[in-house]
């Protein structure tokens, strides 16, 4: 069999990627979930979290934000839109007003309104919360959320394979001419292709270029060894609470019409601050772990394994019924929850490697550098909060207990499948791993479409920015073929 492209991975990148090469290509994708979820395809991945990524449960940023199934995350993901800030994607080799070109045809891909209008429309309604140091930006919510639909939707030059799963690289000599892959009736079927994309979702396309180096002994990352190091995520924290009585709200900063506003910093990156943005909500439901469950098994309407590993099902449901008690209290109350997600700066001791059993084990780190710029954060929005809206704030204390910071944070910080750095972007090819076309330095032919690639993480979700560069990608390969 010889094709064109062959994708790796039919998640939101990988679909979006196939959606826009021409017709002329001959194209495979190479899908290791089936059409429905599969709960045995789903059990024989599991991964490790050594330090963070264990909030709501055991191995969350592991396992369960990597659901194998046509579609992958688009599963469970919540359809948080958003593009990165000219300063947040400053540092990176694609030039702003390019991404800006993709971004316009992503928001026409998901059936989303022009962001520059959004906030434009948003801003007389929003002025009077705007302040020196603060600025009201809009999230939109992807109406269609499950990229499965696209299932249907293709030609007859892509053929997918489903309950496929890569195993590894097909070199002849030393250059790659393919891909190896078990199907369901078949095991190590070789692929020819002329170009091989991995867009397995950050975890996984790492994952493959590392076992790649150690199993088959070919150079994939960098000299530096960069290869799956620098990991971030968006350290979602809640940082306290306080009363609207005065009812300064009203009805914004609520999400309606498929859109959200929040908090975004006009200045970051200065001294201490690296970034952030803060949400009002109006439940407390995002920091009972319990009701997290519950909505991932309601997404994947199956019980996955291991979602009640060493907990016992008493427990589960008490917590459920003091949830919903709460948010009852909560609304007489009129309780908003200060929710922060942070950026995190590059840091060469946050990573992932591969055990002995090929497992992931992800060694996700919060530097002093990242908690100095929480705090920061935190005191900003405190100081928001009082001059603007309540005197009556409540702020955990413990952000600011830097001795005891990760015991007491561990156990709740929460990353939503954010999975960027580990096969960075940079033209300097001792500094990343792939450059701005996406394609590994060290293989010519081989690219990967993830949020991997980010080089920072700035605080937006980053599936829109992950279609973006889909559509890019999809740009330049037509180009190798015109
Ligand atoms: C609970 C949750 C909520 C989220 N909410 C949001 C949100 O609101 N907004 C946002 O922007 N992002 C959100 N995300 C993140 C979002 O889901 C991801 O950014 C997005 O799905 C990444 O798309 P992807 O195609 O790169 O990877 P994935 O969605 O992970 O897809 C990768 C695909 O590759 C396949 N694959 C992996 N390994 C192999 C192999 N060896 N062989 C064959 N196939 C393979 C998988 O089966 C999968 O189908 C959320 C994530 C989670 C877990």
């Amino acid at each position: 069999m010889n094709f064109d492209i062959l994708i790796i991975g039919g998640g939101p990148a990988g679909i979006t990627l196939a959606k826009y090469l021409p017709e002329k290509l001959k194209i495979g994708i190479i899908e290791k979930g089936d059409l429905k979820y599969n709960n045995k395809i789903n059990l024989n991945d599991y991964g490790y979290c050594s330090k963070y990524g264990n909030y709501p449960f055991e191995n969350y940023a592991t396992n369960f934000s990597s659901v194998n199934y046509f579609g992958g995350n688009s599963l469970v993901w919540s359809g948080w839109s958003i593009p990165f800030d000219p300063n947040e994607a400053s540092a990176w080799p694609i030039p702003y007003s390019e991404l800006n070109k993709y971004y316009r045809a992503a928001e026409k891909f998901l059936n989303l309104k022009s962001f520059e209008k959004l906030n434009n429309e948003n801003y007389e309604e929003y002025k009077k919360f705007e302040t020196d140091e603060w600025k009201i930006n809009s999230w939109q919510f992807v109406k269609k959320k499950n990229f499965n639909f696209f299932a249907n939707t293709f030609k007859n030059n892509v053929k997918i394979f489903l309950k496929s799963e890569f195993k590894k690289f097909y070199f002849e000599e030393n250059k790659v001419e393919g891909v190896v892959i078990d199907t369901p009736k078949e095991k190590n079927k070789i692929i020819n292709s002329k170009y091989v994309v991995l867009a397995q979702g950050g975890l996984q396309s790492t994952k493959s270029l590392l076992l790649c180096e150690r199993d088959q002994k070919k150079n994939m990352g960098n000299e530096n060894g960069h290869l799956g190091k620098f990991y971030m995520e968006h350290p979602h924290i809640n940082l306290g609470f306080f009363y609207d009585n005065k009812k300064a709200f009203k009805d914004k900063f609520l999400k309606k019409d498929f859109k959200l506003e929040g908090l975004f910093l006009k200045n970051p990156y200065t001294e201490k601050i690296i970034n952030g943005c803060v949400t009002f909500n109006t439940e407390s439901l995002l920091l009972n772990k319990d009701a997290l469950r519950l909505l991932y098994m309601l997404r994947v309407k199956r019980f996955p394994k291991n979602i009640l590993a060493n907990y016992k099902s008493y427990d589960f449901i008490k917590n459920l019924i003091k949830g919903t008690y709460d948010l009852f209290l909560e609304k007489i109350q009129n309780k908003k929850f200060i929710y922060a997600r942070f950026e995190q700066k590059p840091n060469i001791n946050s990573y992932m490697e591969i055990d002995k059993n090929d497992k992931i084990n992800l060694n996700w780190d919060i530097s002093e550098t990242d908690i100095d710029s929480f705090i920061e954060i935190t005191n900003k929005v405190q100081n928001y909060i009082k001059n603007k809206i309540s005197e009556k704030v409540f702020i955990d204390d413990a952000i600011y207990d830097k001795v005891n910071w990760h015991e007491k944070y561990k156990p709740l910080v929460l990353g939503i499948g954010h999975h960027m750095g580990t096969t960075m972007m940079s033209n300097n090819n001792k500094k990343g791993v792939v450059n701005e076309n996406l394609q590994l330095h060290h293989r010519q032919n081989i690219f990967i479409c993830s949020s991997s690639v980010f080089p920072t993480g700035g605080v937006a979700h980053p599936t829109f920015t992950i279609c973006a560069l889909a559509i890019r990608l999809a740009e330049f390969l037509s180009r190798k073929f015109s």
